[in-house]
């Protein structure tokens, strides 16, 4: 896709990643690429497949430090193709930008990771080991993905001192922000039992909207935490409600409720969930809650591998980036508990997850220098 004669291996490699169509978790060969890349430098391939998911782990030398670029190849499904400029698994350069889905998320980050390490290990052999891990299980329900990796890993007693993920975190431009923690996301599929009824004969029924409506009010103003200097407040929040038999005069026998907690460090999911459950008692509901925890909250604390990002960051962009700890998860959620410091570096992320999802083109290479930096300071 590159349009001129200089050589741009990171463009070269990000398009080759987008033209394959990698839908969660259909690898589609980006790892049998990226492992080709890897084995000529002398990485050892293992294939930690799992559920249909594609996980390569590869390890170039021995001992610590382990220093980790992980990421993902799969992309989210890009809705309506017509509303594309251009197709989204044909990459496609306008005006400096590359289009197609996965461009920021994150197949530019991937290709920049691998090249980075082909520029490093140009000028000699890094120190401790150098690994990649990348799965094609993050959109999904990552479940078989790095969790699984990590869990493998773990039994065979490696621990690892670093690892930066290749997720697209600045705002406005390359560099402006890198994310050193994530909170912790919690779900809840509640069903508030009552008993079903005529709306004339409510002495005959027990309508559990009206049960609920008291309990609800109140976990919707808890102050659940005060948050800290890292993390703004856990939040509350409902993202579905129905109830009803489709008649209008019938109490129905349960109303159904969905919500979230997305919180700090400063809570944790088995305390979150004990005092939902003090206020559902409380008010005598009678209840089945499905919860499902995607997360618990992380933070790097400020050490070697933030020190080595931001000097790198600052020497290729003259940023001093903001240590953020926002946004949705990312699979540094399952690295970080593993021991690591984790902190995530990537293209601008405006466009991830939309249509006409890009990169600029000139950030490719900029960010592949941020990685030789850091790779540079650490390994
Ligand atoms: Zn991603």
């Amino acid at each position: 896709m590159a349009d001129d004669a200089a050589p741009r291996p990171v463009l070269d490699l990000t398009c080759a990643l987008i033209a394959r169509k990698s839908l969660t978790p259909d690898d589609a060969g980006c790892c049998a690429l990226i492992g080709e890349r890897l084995a000529a430098l002398g990485f050892t391939l293992e294939w930690i497949d799992a559920g249909g998911v594609t996980n390569l782990w590869a390890t170039l030398g021995s001992g610590a430090p382990l220093t980790i670029l992980a990421g993902h190849t799969d992309v989210v499904p890009p809705g309506p193709h017509q509303e594309w400029q251009s197709d989204p698994f044909d990459p496609q350069i306008r005006d400096g930008v590359l289009y197609g889905r996965g461009a920021a998320d994150m197949k530019s980050g991937l290709a920049a990771m691998v090249v980075a390490a082909e520029r490093r290990l140009a000028r000699g052999p890094t120190q401790g080991t150098l690994a990649f891990l990348i799965t094609s299980d993050e959109e999904g329900t990552a479940r078989h993905g790095t969790r699984h990796v990590v869990e493998v890993l773990k039994s065979r007693g490696l621990t690892p001192d670093y690892a930066v993920v290749g997720e697209a975190t600045a705002a406005r431009q390359l560099g402006d922000r890198i994310t050193i923690g994530r909170r912790g996301s919690l779900g809840c599929n509640l069903r508030v039992l009552g008993k079903q009824g005529h709306v004339a004969y409510p002495d005959k029924a027990d309508n559990p909207i009206h049960r609920l409506a008291p309990a609800l009010a109140e976990l919707t103003t808890t102050v659940w935490d005060r948050g800290n200097a890292h993390f703004p407040p856990t939040s509350f929040q409902v993202s579905n409600l129905h109830a009803g038999t489709g008649a209008s005069n019938v109490i129905p026998g349960a109303v159904d409720v969905v919500f979230n907690f997305r919180f700090c460090t400063e809570s944790n999911a088995e305390d979150l969930k004990a005092r939902v459950s003090e206020v559902l008692d409380r008010h005598g509901l009678r209840y089945e809650a499905d919860w499902w925890l995607s997360g618990e909250p992380f933070l790097t604390r400020e050490g070697a591998l933030i020190e080595a990002a931001r000097a790198a960051v600052g020497d290729v962009t003259g940023l001093d980036p903001l240590l953020f700890t926002g946004g949705g998860t990312s699979d540094a959620r399952f690295i970080a508990p593993w021991g690591a410091e984790v902190v995530e570096i990537g293209p601008i992320n405006d466009s991830i997850h939309k249509i006409d999802e890009h990169v600029l083109v000139t950030d490719l290479d900029r960010l592949s220098r941020i990685y030789e930096g850091i790779l540079d300071r650490l390994a």
